[in-house]
């Protein structure tokens, strides 16, 4: 899985990220919980290998073994996108839903992001992953909805996602550890918002090939 490759390669820089402004465990800990995801998926019998159960499986992989508020928050965000895949009605049973598989990823994008959100009691400008989630969610659905296929529509999400994540350098943390900081927050890139990139930039790469 492309993603746990590429969060064990950042694992020191995000680290060392949160080293400026936290405290210093968030590639540690994601390091930690991609590699237990991997190992559940890989590990889970064929059946699994539907969107809507990886997503719960690695929302609950992520929830039990990362910690930290990043893991709760991706945890949870990924629980939430498989929720809506299951249900993207808001309960209707999803063979009456007739929208295409695109329009359901950008719901359960949204999803996500909107859960991420809720659960950090945060939004863009506060320095944390929203400011790379929230544009990439903006910029798939704008792709989706010119037409773009998935690979596309990822493409321009991890692009608006690194972005995102570099915009977070002079902005002052007023939402977790980082908050903690005041003033001194600035001038540094949000972990989180870094490691986010990067998983969109790895989704993006694994659509690409097919
Ligand atoms: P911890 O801060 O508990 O050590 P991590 O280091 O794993 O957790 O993750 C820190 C990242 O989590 C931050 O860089 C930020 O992007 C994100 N984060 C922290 N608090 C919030 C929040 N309330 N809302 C959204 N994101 C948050
Ligand atoms: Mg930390």
């Amino acid at each position: 899985m492309l993603a746990g490759a590429r969060v064990a390669a950042a694992r020191e820089r995000l680290t060392d990220l949160d080293a400026a402004i936290g405290d210093g465990d968030h590639g540690i800990n994601l390091d930690r919980g991609f590699r237990e995801l991997v190992r559940r998926l890989e590990a889970a019998p064929p059946g699994r290998d539907v969107p809507a159960a990886v997503l719960e499986e690695a929302g609950r992989a992520l929830l039990g073994t990362v910690g930290g508020a990043s893991g709760a928050l991706y945890g949870r965000g990924l629980q939430r996108a498989g929720a809506a895949l299951l249900a993207p009605g808001g309960g209707d049973p999803a063979p009456l839903d007739e929208r295409s598989g695109e329009e359901r990823a950008v719901s359960a994008f949204g999803a996500a992001v909107d859960a991420i959100a809720a659960l950090g009691r945060a939004t863009t400008g506060e320095k944390t992953m929203l400011d790379a989630l929230v544009p990439a969610h903006a910029a798939f659905a704008a792709a989706v909805a010119k037409g773009a296929t998935i690979g596309l529509a990822a493409e321009r999400a991890a692009e608006a996602a690194e972005a995102g994540a570099e915009a977070t350098f002079p902005l002052i943390a007023t939402k977790g550890r980082a908050s903690y900081l005041g003033e001194r927050s600035i001038g540094h890139l949000d972990p989180g918002a870094v490691s986010s990139a990067i998983l969109l930039r790895a989704l993006a790469d694994a659509a690409a090939d097919g």
